[in-house]
């Protein structure tokens, strides 16, 4: 989401006649765009900040994104070299703030998260030619206990369906064929005209634009997730099979306690329908070990729901204490080392698990979209519909514009983290 905001920063500013550089060393104005999801993301952004200074004196720099938001001016005092503060919500006022800035304000601010209008530009300056990302919802209207995000990206709004279908139909003729929809939960979209379609509806749809051959989306809440949205997986053919759909933890007592608003054997339904659908889904998440007071006891049923979902990937962390979150108040955080402690495991873990997920794969011949060539090993890059990275070879000479195909692929070996074939 983080990499689509900034491509959209960029368009915003190269349609009011900003050029953009390569460098930070050759830019006049440095926006560095950030993430305060967990601490380490957050302080790595006032020690790059030190680094900007030391190597760019006589620049103007801006912090853009959560950080911006979370902090506010707060910024200018532990980085007086900061000139412009912005969160997420407030990106179509960049060009006003900057023509604050040139014309003698020292500092300006864009921190508001009264939004009545979404961040919905047509200027978008994207760096991939093939796969494009759709903002398609905005913000969050949850409340987990240990979450900035509805603090720092603000409420829900969602985007009209025609602004969508727009958009995907502008990248279809511009020669993308793969979108991803994008959102904090996107499939708790409500379809803000008169069109009123569900996300399954809109999802579909952007899958039925001429032109786009794959669309994924991500993250789903699982409160908000419906069979219908499997239901349009099954019918169309353009929806790729993978479900990326975060679960915190495999303890009631701990989701209770993250105010999830499901529970084990809710999710454990939404997997059902996934395993029982006609495609080969792949299924991903997020997990969180160490939250204030989850047990030896709880983390085993995290442990167990791993082998009980055979999940495709995994991304664990840390619990991390975030400023203004209600988990800050509960009893009996967990030492750092015992949270390190349960990360080792739980990620020992889900390796075996993938190893034995992708040695399914052997023998196989699976569509891939090229995405481009690895010199240090002579083979191609190649992504499955599953997201899977299947790394190939082909008769075909190298230099070959392969990029940006489609071409379809035998699985011969499998890794962990990758699969490697040979094209047929
Ligand atoms: N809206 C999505 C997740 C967005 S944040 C959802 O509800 O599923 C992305 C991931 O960061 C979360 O799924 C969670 O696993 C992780 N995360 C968020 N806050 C965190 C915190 N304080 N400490 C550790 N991980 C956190
Ligand atoms: Fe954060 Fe929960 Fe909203 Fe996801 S649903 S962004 S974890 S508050």
């Amino acid at each position: 989401m983080n990499v689509h905001d900034s491509e959209k920063v960029i368009g915003t500013l190269m349609d009011k006649g900003y050029g953009q550089v390569e460098t930070p060393e050759e830019a006049d104005l440095v926006l560095y765009n950030t993430c305060s999801i967990r601490d380490k993301a957050e302080q790595k952004v006032f020690s790059r900040l030190q680094e900007f200074k030391r190597h760019n004196k006589g620049k103007t720099f801006g912090v853009l994104g959560c950080v911006a938001q979370q902090e506010g001016e707060r910024i200018f005092e532990k980085a007086p070299h900061v000139s412009l503060v912005c969160g997420s919500a407030s990106y179509n006022h960049l060009p006003q703030l900057l023509v604050q800035l040139e014309t003698g304000n020292r500092r300006v601010t864009g921190l508001s998260l009264d939004t009545e209008d979404t961040f919905d530009t047509p200027m978008t300056r994207r760096d991939n030619p093939h796969r494009a990302y759709i903002t398609i919802i905005e913000g969050c209207d949850k409340a987990c206990a240990y979450c900035v995000v509805p603090y720092t990206r603000g409420p829900e709004r969602s985007r009209a369906s025609e602004s969508v279908l727009a958009e995907a139909r502008q990248l279809a003729e511009l020669g993308y064929s793969e979108i991803q929809l994008l959102g904090q939960n996107v499939n708790s979209y409500r379809d803000p005209s008169a069109a009123a379609f569900t996300f399954a509806q809109l999802l579909d749809a952007v899958g039925r634009v001429p032109g786009i051959r794959r669309v994924r989306f991500t993250t789903s809440h699982p409160r908000d997730f419906g069979k219908d949205i499997i239901d349009a997986m099954d019918e169309n053919p353009n929806l790729c099979n993978q479900v990326h759909l975060p679960v915190q933890s495999g303890s009631n007592h701990v989701l209770a306690a993250m105010q999830r608003l499901y529970t084990r054997e809710d999710y454990m339904r939404r997997i059902e329908w996934m395993k029982n659908s006609r495609r080969n889904i792949a299924i991903t998440t997020d997990i969180i070990v160490g939250f204030p007071g989850e047990s030896e006891r709880d983390f085993d049923q995290t442990l167990a729901l791993l082998e009980e979902v055979e999940y495709d990937s995994i991304f664990s962390f840390k619990y991390s204490p975030r400023p203004n979150t209600p988990a800050l108040g509960l009893d009996d955080h967990i030492p750092d080392g015992e949270k390190g402690r349960r990360l080792t495991i739980l990620q020992e873990k889900q390796r075996g698990i993938q190893l034995r997920r992708n040695a399914e794969y052997i023998g196989n011949i699976e569509e891939v979209m090229v995405e481009g060539f690895n010199k240090a090993t002579g083979q191609w890059i190649g992504r499955t519909s599953q997201h899977k990275t299947l790394n190939f070879t082909t008769a075909q000479p190298a230099g070959q514009p392969l990029t940006g195909t489609y071409l379809s692929v035998r699985v011969l070996r499998a890794g962990p983290n990758s699969l490697v074939g040979e094209a047929v």
